[in-house]
């Protein structure tokens, strides 16, 4: 099957032609006859199926083939700020041979001026998070009695960071006649309900995920003590030559950590997390994507959505508390067929959740002892002094410390590249300074709402 034989716009097809998108993948062959011909939607799709071109082509395609409308006819609510970038860059690589629409990406912890001034100039395509579209809503700004296609992306982790509400005031303000796309990674009871509350006589599509993680992806787990676990990920990465790697925490302050190691060690690092200006996050998922940040590190909120063909490789600093988590975690890697790495670092306390894990994988993560590594084993000289000279360890450091550091960036004198100060963005505060460096934590917790965009 070919994108022409699904009847798409020679522009689109163009499009689609420099992506280096050759066939369509099962989710797309489904969707886009179905949603070209107006049938609302339910489809079960996880990020890597190719389920954003699945909804946006067919949306470009009837788009194409029709008069200009003076109100946004398109809609696609996400969760999160990274994935509603995302799909708005979709958009525009999809749509570039259809010159004329207008897209706009609206997301909170950025200014609203630029966006109202988008709203003000006109707008074909949405793409929003739900609060910071309530918020323009509600000024009278965001006037969506035009909508013609609704799109809830990644329906179920919307539902989990607790945007139901918003969801369904929105819906209320959109036309009673429309199309309604809804896609999920899974179908908890909650969704169904949703599901059957708005979509009208859905077509549901089911495709098995494009990656199995436990298929794609050599998964390993390294017992190492959890103070050495920073100078072990250098070793990794330094010793494999590693070039793109993308490093899980649990803790925003332990990602600035850890990116403030990493960075002393000579690695190109960065931080992202909730905490983050959107601008400073924007910049560095680019960085690291153009090759130029080596090592990006992320709480799981902030890594979610984020889709980076061919990553090679993913380190666990700390293994989830949520089996779950762990599977969203090493998804980021073994995208497209590419083979990936995820490794796992794991310290005594945390060998229970490596349980879990493997239980719901239904399968062993190989476990090896790094030489040099080992459990209880004394760290080396070098490795000592390192860590002596680490900023949690000489107390607190200002709010404004720069987590963003370039190659051979001499410690204390990084950059956070848009020079944010100002109130962090997504809420949850400051990091507690020295927190969890010297005392073991408990049980860790999972994130919640504070991190939600609005
Ligand atoms: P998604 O599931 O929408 O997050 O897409 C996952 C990745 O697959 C993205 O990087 C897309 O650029 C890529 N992709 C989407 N459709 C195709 C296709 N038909 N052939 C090859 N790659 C694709």
């Amino acid at each position: 099957m070919s994108f022409s034989e699904l009847g798409l716009a020679p522009e689109l097809l163009r499009a689609l032609d420099s992506e280096g998108y050759t066939q369509p993948t099962p989710i797309q062959a489904k969707a886009i006859p179905l949603v070209i011909g107006g049938q609302d939607l339910l489809a079960a799709a996880q990020t890597g199926t190719g389920k954003t071109a699945a909804f946006t082509l067919p949306i470009l395609h009837r788009m194409s083939s029709t008069a200009p409308r003076p109100l946004p006819r398109v809609l696609v609510l996400v969760p999160t700020r990274e994935l509603a970038a995302q799909v708005g860059e979709s958009v525009r690589t999809y749509g570039r041979h259809l010159p004329g629409f207008r897209t706009a990406v609206i997301f909170g912890g950025v200014g609203m001026n630029p966006q109202i001034d988008q709203f003000r100039r006109g707008i074909d395509i949405v793409v929003a998070t739900p609060g910071r579209l309530l918020d323009l809503m509600q000024q009278g700004v965001a006037k969506l009695n035009g909508i013609e296609t609704l799109v809830l992306d990644e329906a179920d982790r919307m539902l989990d960071m607790g945007f139901i509400h918003d969801i369904k005031r929105v819906l209320k303000a959109l036309p009673a006649k429309r199309q309604n796309l809804m896609f999920s990674a899974t179908f908890s009871p909650e969704i169904r309900e949703l599901a059957q509350q708005f979509l009208h006589q859905p077509v549901s599509v089911d495709v098995a995920p494009r990656n199995t993680p436990a298929e794609l992806v050599a998964q390993r787990a390294h017992p190492v003590d959890k103070a050495r676990k920073t100078a072990l990920i250098a070793h990794l990465v330094k010793q494999g030559d590693w070039k793109q790697v993308l490093v899980f925490t649990r803790t925003k302050h332990g990602a600035n950590r850890l990116s403030d190691q990493l960075a002393r060690e000579g690695i190109a690092t960065a931080a992202i997390h909730g905490n983050k200006s959107q601008n400073a996050r924007t910049k560095a998922l680019a960085d690291f994507k153009a090759g130029d940040i080596r090592v990006l590190v992320a709480t799981d909120i902030a890594a979610r959505g984020i889709d980076i063909d061919q990553l090679p490789h993913v380190i666990n600093h700390e293994l989830p508390n949520v089996p779950e988590d762990y599977v969203h975690r090493i998804g980021r890697t073994g995208r497209a067929g590419s083979p990936g790495e995820a490794v796992s670092l794991v310290s005594g306390e945390e060998r229970e959740y490596l349980r879990d894990i493997q239980k719901l994988l239904k399968r062993e993560i190989p476990s090896t002892v790094v030489p040099g590594f080992e459990p209880g084993s004394q760290p080396s000289e070098a490795e000592l002094s390192s860590r002596a000279a680490q900023p949690a360890d000489r107390g607190p450091r200002p709010a404004q410390q720069p987590s963003h550091h370039r190659r051979g960036a001499s410690p204390g004198q990084g950059h956070n590249h848009n020079g944010h100060r100002g109130k962090p963005a997504g809420g949850g505060g400051q990091p507690r300074h020295g927190q969890g460096a010297r005392k073991p934590s408990g049980r860790p917790q999972r994130h919640g709402a504070s991190n939600r965009p609005r």
